[in-house]
C-alpha cells in the first residue's frame, strides 16, 4: 500500500463508536443525534421515494437543492451566492473539506490548521499533499496568540482551515479574531478554508459569524458545509462548498472524480429542510441550549472540570484528577467499566495534551440523564 496510508490512522472518533457499541456503553463519542429529524422532513422523503428521482442528479447539484441552497445561506451570511456558479454540492462537508484542499493546494504547499482540530483536516492535509502547520488553541478558553498566527502565516500557507463553531472546543470566533485572520490572509495572500457544520448551533449570546461575510473575504473563502447537525440528518451525507466561481470551477472537477455526486432523491427531500423558516433556527438553538445545560449542569454535579462551550454541541472535560497518563486507554476503560463512550483528546491535539476528553451531548435527554448517572461510577 502507498506511503500516505502509513501516515495516519483511521478515525479514532469513529473507532470509539464501534468500541462503545462492542461494549453497549453510551456513545458520548462520535456527534451525531439520537433522535429523528423533523416529521416534515421524514414526510418530504417519503414522498420522493415514491416518486421518480431515482437517478443521478446533476453532478454539481440538483438545480432545485442548490436554488434552495443559495436562498438559505445568502440569508444567513448575508451575501449574494450564485446557484449555479457558486456552489457544489458534497457527500457531506467530510467530501467538502478534502475537495477544497484538493483544489487548492498543490503538494508540498503548506496548510494553517488551529490545534485541537477536527481529525479529518490532518488526513486531509496528506491525501492532498500538503502539509498542515499547527497554532494552539490554548485551554482551557482556546484562544490563539496572535504572534504565533503571524509565525504561521509567515511561512507562506496556501489556505488556513477555519472550523467555526469549533469542533472538538465548543469556540465561537469573535469578529476580533476573525477580523485578524482576515488581515493575515490578505497581508499573505492566502485561502481560508471554513468548515461551518455547527453553524446554527451557537449559545446565546454568542454569533456565528460567517468568515466569507467579512470585507474582501469572499472572494479567497471557501465555506463547506453540511445539513447533518441542522436538520439532524447525519446520515444523509448532504454537504456543499460555497467559493467564488473561478474556485468552485476547480472544486467541481475533484468531486466529479471523487463522487460523481450527493444522493439525488435525498437532495430532492431536502429541499423541504432548506425552506424552513426562521423559527426551525431558533428552536434549534433552544433545544441544544437545554441540552448543553442539562448536561454540563451533570458534569458540575459531578464535580468534573470543563470549559463552557459557546457553540456545537461538545463540551471537553478534564480527567486530570483521573492520574491517567493515556486518554485513549481511559476513555477504552470508561467505555467498557462505566459504559459511557468519548473521545480521548489525543486525537485532536497536535501539542502534548492528555488531560481532556471530549463528549458530545446531540442526544435525547434521557439519554444524557443515564450517561450521567452512569458516570457518577468513574470514581
Ligand atoms: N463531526 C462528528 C464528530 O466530530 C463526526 C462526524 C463524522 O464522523 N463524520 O464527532
Amino acid at each position: 500500500v502507498s506511503d500516505r496510508i502509513g501516515s495516519f490512522t483511521d478515525s479514532v472518533i469513529r473507532r470509539m463508536t464501534r468500541i462503545a457499541n462492542s461494549h453497549g456503553a453510551i456513545n458520548l463519542s462520535q456527534g451525531f443525534p439520537d433522535f429523528d429529524p423533523p416529521e416534515e422532513l421524514k414526510e418530504a422523503l417519503r414522498k420522493v421515494a415514491e416518486g421518480s428521482i431515482h437517478q443521478y442528479a446533476v453532478t454539481w447539484g440538483a438545480p432545485n437543492f442548490k436554488e434552495a441552497l443559495a436562498r438559505k445561506q445568502s440569508r444567513f451570511m448575508g451575501i449574494p451566492i450564485d446557484p449555479e456558479t457558486q456552489i457544489v454540492v458534497t457527500c457531506g462537508s467530510t467530501e467538502a473539506m478534502m475537495a477544497a484542499m484538493m483544489t487548492v493546494c498543490n503538494p508540498g504547499d503548506k496548510v494553517v490548521v488551529f490545534s485541537p482540530f477536527y481529525e479529518n483536516y490532518a488526513a486531509d492535509a496528506i491525501l492532498s499533499g500538503a502539509q498542515p502547520i499547527y497554532v494552539s488553541l490554548k485551554p482551557p478558553e482556546f484562544n490563539f496568540d496572535v504572534n504565533e498566527l503571524e509565525e504561521a502565516f509567515k511561512q507562506r500557507p496556501k489556505a488556513l482551515i477555519l472550523c467555526n463553531p469549533s469542533n472538538p472546543t465548543g469556540k465561537v470566533f469573535t469578529l476580533e479574531e476573525l477580523q485578524i485572520i482576515a488581515e493575515f490572509a490578505e497581508k499573505y495572500d492566502t485561502f481560508v478554508i471554513t468548515d461551518e457544520v455547527y453553524e446554527h448551533i451557537v449559545y446565546e449570546p454568542y454569533k456565528h459569524i460567517y468568515f466569507a461575510s467579512l470585507p474582501g473575504m469572499f472572494e479567497r473563502t471557501i465555506s463547506c458545509s453540511s445539513l447533518s447537525k441542522t436538520y439532524s440528518i447525519t446520515g444523509w451525507r448532504l454537504g456543499y462548498l460555497i467559493a467564488p466561481a473561478n474556485i468552485i470551477d476547480g472544486a467541481r472537477k475533484v468531486h466529479d472524480f471523487l463522487t460523481v455526486g450527493a444522493a439525488a432523491p435525498l437532495q430532492e427531500a431536502a429541499v423541504t429542510a432548506l425552506n424552513f423558516g426562521d423559527e426551525y433556527y431558533r428552536n434549534l438553538r433552544d433545544v441544544y441550549t437545554q441540552k448543553r445545560d442539562f448536561f454540563i449542569k451533570g458534569l458540575d454535579r459531578l464535580g468534573l472540570k470543563y470549559t463552557v462551550p459557546q457553540g456545537a454541541y461538545y463540551v471537553m472535560v478534564d480527567i486530570s484528577e483521573f492520574g491517567s497518563k493515556n486518554d485513549l486507554e481511559f476513555c477504552e476503560w470508561m467505555a467498557r467499566e462505566v459504559g459511557v463512550a468519548a473521545v480521548p483528546g489525543t486525537s485532536f491535539f497536535r501539542e502534548e495534551i492528555n488531560h481532556l476528553i471530549r463528549f458530545h451531548f446531540a442526544k435525547k435527554e434521557e439519554t444524557l440523564d443515564e450517561a450521567l448517572k452512569r458516570l457518577e461510577n468513574l470514581r
